[in-house]
């Protein structure tokens, strides 16, 4: 067998999006998994819909999920005399003809039959032009577009995903392809590329397989293998409507932008549409890659659920080693924060990793590290006690920890400790305890543990954070 090729043929016609990563990643995947290639392709044929930019943005982020690419990026755009060649074979050998007609008038001729309620296609005006007719009017530079005849009869071709599908050809249109500026349309310039590019298996989105039929056409007429296919099911909203931009955001860089982490959102993605097989949700790329197949494959739409995005990504937050994450929170950093100190961070990321699920997050969990939070003095008070308790016990518990020599401080298990024994020694009330010290400490009804707390403030901030708390029960 030939060597396995993948591809991933983007538009460069703005961002990624996320339905287009899913099929990046699939072809990636498929073509690992056997050894293969990886082909990126820029379709770039419909200078209409170019945006500048978007090819760099394309790499850039293809970069960012660490898909690699084995060959390319091939641009279309610079084979362009390849496509007109191609054209001119199926010219020649009487599968396609030219077409002079105007704008203006296949307007008119859609208008009359959707008047009609007739489909929309062309009529063939121009299909019996005599051929030195056509030769003279390209001679006298008339503009003029190849159009493919399509025969009689019905096509059919296999689907990996939804099997068989047969089309009769009488539902095809005599379809453009090589324009008048001398670009081709997609449908010409993918068939000739997958083919010259040596493709074995095109994995793509299920918008397209409805121009499959005229594909299998255009493979026949030049003599080419055909690849396998395999069409993908749609990605969803919550409302089962197809993903779209106004339900959320649907490009790569808007979940970047929110602090979603790389291999979380590559997680997430691929299992829209496949099914590793167990009902673990967390898998790694080598895994991912591993247990990619063709046959497990959904056959039914997938919907996009952020919540479980979110769930996902504070998984992978909760994973990561605190350095590693310190690292990825930094740029999170509100301008002037800039120069927490790395150990700071650190150990920030390992107390409060659990609580994160976007990397985003680390901008409001950093201030209160920063500096002395806040604190409403009823909230000091624990649920069963009063305030004179709330004062007593955080007089009782600065003592503890002031008689603490730093070596106490060196991890949140020792001052755990610490506080266990203080509070046993003396018969106190957990509750009594640890409560006001925490919010002494973090201002907040909810936050890390007070020993967690201590580690990260170290000895002398939490004794001064312990007495502003006093002061303010005084
Ligand atoms: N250029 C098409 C796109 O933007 C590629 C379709 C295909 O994979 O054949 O998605």
């Amino acid at each position: 067998m030939d060597k396995i090729k993948t591809r991933f043929p983007p538009s460069p016609t703005g961002f990624l999006h996320i339905g287009s990563l899913r099929t990046a990643l699939y072809n990636y995947y498929f073509a690992r998994k056997h050894g293969g290639a990886f082909v990126l392709r820029i379709e770039d044929t419909d200078r209409s819909r170019y945006v500048e930019g978007a090819v760099e943005s394309l790499l850039r982020t293809l970069k960012r999920m660490e898909i690699d690419v084995d060959e390319g990026p091939f641009v279309q755009s610079e084979r362009l005399e390849i496509y007109r060649a191609h054209a001119q074979q199926l010219v020649q050998a009487g599968h396609a003809y030219r077409c002079f007609c105007s704008k203006e008038r296949l307007e008119e001729l859609r208008a009359v039959q959707q008047t009609a309620k007739q489909p929309t296609k062309y009529d063939r005006a121009c299909l019996t032009l005599a051929t030195d007719e056509v030769e003279a009017r390209i001679a006298r530079g008339d503009a003029s577009v190849v159009r493919m005849r399509i025969p009689e009869g019905e096509t059919s071709f296999e689907d990996e995903v939804r099997g068989r599908v047969t089309i009769q050809n009488k539902e095809l249109d005599d379809q453009v392809l090589l324009k008048a500026d001398g670009f081709p349309t997609y449908h010409l310039a993918v068939v000739v590329d997958d083919h010259l590019m040596g493709i074995t298996h095109v994995i793509r989105g299920e918008e397209w397989i409805s121009s499959v039929p005229k594909h299998i056409l255009l493979y026949q007429w030049f003599g080419f293998p055909l690849p396998v296919f395999a069409h993908l099911p749609l990605i969803l909203n919550p409302d089962r409507s197809k993903l779209s931009k106004r339900q959320g955001d649907v490009s790569v860089e808007d979940y970047f932008e929110k602090g979603f982490l790389e291999e979380a959102l590559g997680n997430y993605v691929s299992l829209l549409g496949f099914n590793p097989g167990g009902d673990r949700e967390i898998y790694s790329r080598e895994e991912l890659i591993a247990a990619f197949d063709l046959k497990k494959l959904n056959k039914s739409g997938a919907v996009f659920d952020v919540n479980k995005l979110l769930w996902m990504n504070g998984q992978y937050l909760k994973n990561l080693p605190a350095d590693e994450l310190a690292l990825r929170v930094r740029p999170w950093l509100e301008h002037g924060a800039g120069d927490v100190p790395e150990q700071l961070l650190q150990k920030v990321c390992d107390v409060e990793k659990t609580r994160m699920s976007l990397l985003s997050d680390i901008r409001n969990i950093i201030p209160m590290y920063l500096h002395q939070p806040d604190i409403s003095p009823d909230l000091l008070v624990w649920k069963t006690a009063d305030r004179e308790d709330a004062l007593l016990q955080l007089k009782g518990v600065r003592e503890r920890m002031d008689a603490c020599d730093d070596k106490t401080f060196s991890t949140p298990g020792l001052v755990e400790e610490t506080l266990k024994r203080y509070i046993e020694e003396r018969n106190l009330g957990t509750g009594n305890v640890l409560w006001p010290l925490r919010v002494a400490l973090s201002g907040a009804k909810r936050s890390p543990g007070p020993h967690e707390l201590a580690w990260v403030l170290g000895k002398e901030e939490t004794i001064r954070r312990i007495d502003h708390a006093t002061s303010l029960l005084a």
